[in-house]
């Protein structure tokens, strides 16, 4: 399966750092992996622009309704209107800022599928569940209770992110990301038969260019979202390139 290197823009940049940063991704010739950027929503149209097709473009949220009085908000049906065509959700900061629940994510990712956005549906324990042996068990719930019917029909992309590795230079052990790619995988195939075995299932959490390579050659890591090294035109083609 063909890696995804997806970039996680988060709430960073300027206008002029965004173009320019889509512009760098833009020239790089990354040939064995698909690439995609998320950055914030005010950024969109102008990094499409700079991108000029060779690398997708995604958001990093959507309402689950498709219009409404839903002040400050942003619709599915918006994100594909301007060319989108991949919606990260239930990112674990969304989760703890905004209080997103898996039924929350749920309700999005069904709506990014009615939009015909493919979701990036994010999963992960936090430290204590790590250290007290819960760590499959919450992302198997977390995967149970938030991805939709259609998911896998639609290619859905599943990240795990283990709360403390995102943006804590700490990653888990390679035999820890195996183990949990390879449940996730079992979960997968649980709910949607042999089509889950050809859902990506990416890694993220202070991915770089340093670890990228020993992480994408795990079985069951068919890509990464990257967050910090995103930010970093050469860093995040220094990852894609790793794939
Ligand atoms: P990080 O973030 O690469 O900075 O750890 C990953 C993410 O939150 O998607």
């Amino acid at each position: 399966m063909r890696p995804l290197i997806a970039g996680n823009w988060k709430m960073h940049g300027s206008l002029a750092e965004a173009s320019a940063l889509a512009s760098g991704v833009a020239a790089g010739s990354v040939k064995d992996a698909e690439l995609l950027v998320c950055p914030p929503f005010p950024y969109l149209i102008p990094v499409k622009e700079a991108l000029g097709g060779a690398v997708a473009l995604g958001a990093q949220d959507c309402h689950a309704a498709p219009k409404g009085a839903h002040t400050g908000d942003v619709s599915a049906p918006m994100l594909a209107d301007l060319g989108a065509t991949y919606v990260i959700l239930g990112h674990s900061e969304r989760r703890a800022d905004h209080g997103e629940t898996d039924e929350v994510v749920l309700r999005k990712a069904e709506a990014a599928l009615k939009a015909g956005l493919v979701p990036v549906v994010c999963v992960g324990e936090s430290e204590a569940q790590r250290v007290s042996g819960e760590a499959e068990g919450v992302v198997a719930a977390q995967l149970a209770g938030s991805l939709p019917q259609g998911f896998a029909e639609a290619g859905g992309v599943v990240a795990y992110e283990p709360v403390w590795a995102i943006g804590t230079g700490r990653t888990p052990t390679e035999e820890d990301i195996a183990a949990m790619h390879a449940r996730i995988r079992a979960e997968l195939v649980h709910c949607f038969g042999a089509a889950g075995e050809g859902l990506r299932i990416l890694y993220g959490g202070s991915v770089k260019p340093g670890n990228a390579k020993a992480i994408l050659a795990l079985p069951h890591v068919d890509g990464a979202l990257v967050g910090g090294a995103s930010l970093v035109a050469a860093d995040f083609l220094g990852i894609a390139s790793a794939a």
